[in-house]
């Protein structure tokens, strides 16, 4: 097969400030891309495209790279609908809703765990997110998180060993003995499906010992780290993640001043994930404070059945646009180049030469219009690795 030329892109946002209008989104109008086999062969101006073997006319409708979720709970099975109807009825959340899910998905076979997973992958395709980090978590065995991950890993590169999300039930009265368990077999069995490790650190989860633990293991049996961080009060995650050296730190809501800084510092990218605080009626991270002080924000679905059921990254922008206070062009970059950051991915993200043919036509003359129309689907046609797959 040939390349083929994308004609007729009325703005391209490429996510590389060396092309373009010299921005982080590298903002290009009247603009043509190339694709050859999988990758962006060429991205420029249309009257200096290079001839190629096929065309297609974008109609002067905008071209993005496709998103990044970088966070995500995808491997689970049991649907608590029930508890988010009596959450938004103001009647008391129930506390055993991980419970549920990890009951409902060690009952489930493999082949339900793959079905739902790749329903939910194929969800965010045609949402035109082409890059998703999946976790496990909802198994909390040593079986059933390696089972997670290894059907996971069938539909993502970017798997992450969540073995150490809550106690297991089996381990409540012995938290450090749940510890030994994640950092010993449990990490044995999931490391060869995994690419990453993660700990939810948080009082009620894991303290700041425990989440060491968790991840220094990991990062010695060669995963990356990556936390889900001071979501649910002040805490020590953040902290944690920037001692570890991880990739990111996830939720951010409560930060410290010293917690900005040691996210700056470390080059630790802040992951906001604003449909939680959507789903749950809760105060928003403040987005601002953190790029004011020159922290790397991405955004991220955490599609999961708990807190927030829903894969939309175009909802993400959203919010973090009308609620957060992030401009149309910082939450565009933040869910593509953003997100490529925290899975420290160079080849996603963006639109330039050598890049992953990764991108979406909107439906729609700008990439504002992903702010401008919550809640329409603009995804007009999804490319993935140079395939057309919407
Ligand atoms: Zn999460």
């Amino acid at each position: 097969m040939g390349a083929t030329v994308i004609d007729g892109i009325g703005q391209l946002v490429t996510c590389d400030p060396r092309l373009g209008d010299g921005s982080a989104l590298g903002l290009l109008h009247d603009a043509a891309l190339v694709v050859d086999g999988d990758r962006v062969a060429w991205a420029g101006p249309r009257s200096e495209a290079p001839a190629a073997d096929a065309l297609v006319n974008a109609g002067g409708r905008a071209v993005i790279p496709g998103f990044v979720d970088s966070h995500s709970h995808l491997v689970f099975a049991g649907d608590r609908s029930a508890d988010f109807a009596a959450r938004m009825e103001g009647r008391p959340y129930s506390t055993g809703g991980i419970r549920t899910t990890v009951a409902a998905t060690r009952a489930a076979t493999d082949e339900q765990l793959a079905a739902q997973v790749a329903r939910h992958v194929e969800e965010m395709l045609r949402q035109g997110t082409t890059t998703v980090e999946t976790k496990s978590g909802y198994g909390l065995t040593a079986h059933d998180e390696a089972r997670a991950l290894a059907v996971a890993r069938q539909l993502t590169p970017e798997t992450t060993f969540l073995g150490a999300h809550v106690v297991a039930p089996e381990y409540a009265d012995d938290p450090g003995g749940y510890v030994d368990l994640v950092t010993g077999p449990m990490l044995e069995a999931c490391a060869p499906y995994a690419r990453w490790v993660d700990v939810f650190c948080e009082r009620g989860a894991f303290d700041a010992d425990q989440a060491r633990a968790v991840l220094s293991a990991g990062v010695a049996a060669g995963l990356g780290a990556r936390v889900h961080a001071n979501q649910l009060g002040p805490g020590p995650g953040v902290q944690v993640a920037c001692e570890l050296g991880a990739a990111a730190a996830d939720h951010c809501t409560f930060l410290s001043d010293e917690d900005v800084a040691a996210l700056r510092d470390a080059g630790v990218v802040a992951t906001l994930l604003p449909g939680v605080e959507f789903s749950t009626r809760s105060p928003y991270p403040d987005a601002r404070r953190l790029l004011a002080a020159g922290v790397t924000v991405a955004l991220a679905s955490d599609c999961n059945p708990g807190s927030c059921y829903s894969s939309s990254m175009p909802l993400c922008i959203a919010l973090a646009v009308r609620e957060m206070h992030m401009s149309p062009a910082e939450a565009m970059w933040s869910a593509t180049a953003g997100g490529a950051a925290a899975l420290r991915r160079d080849d996603v993200g963006r639109l330039a030469p050598g890049a992953l043919a990764d991108l979406v036509l909107l439906e729609a003359p700008s990439y504002v219009h992903l702010a401008y129309r919550p809640g329409v689907p603009l995804a007009a046609g999804v490319w993935q690795r140079g395939r057309p797959v919407v």
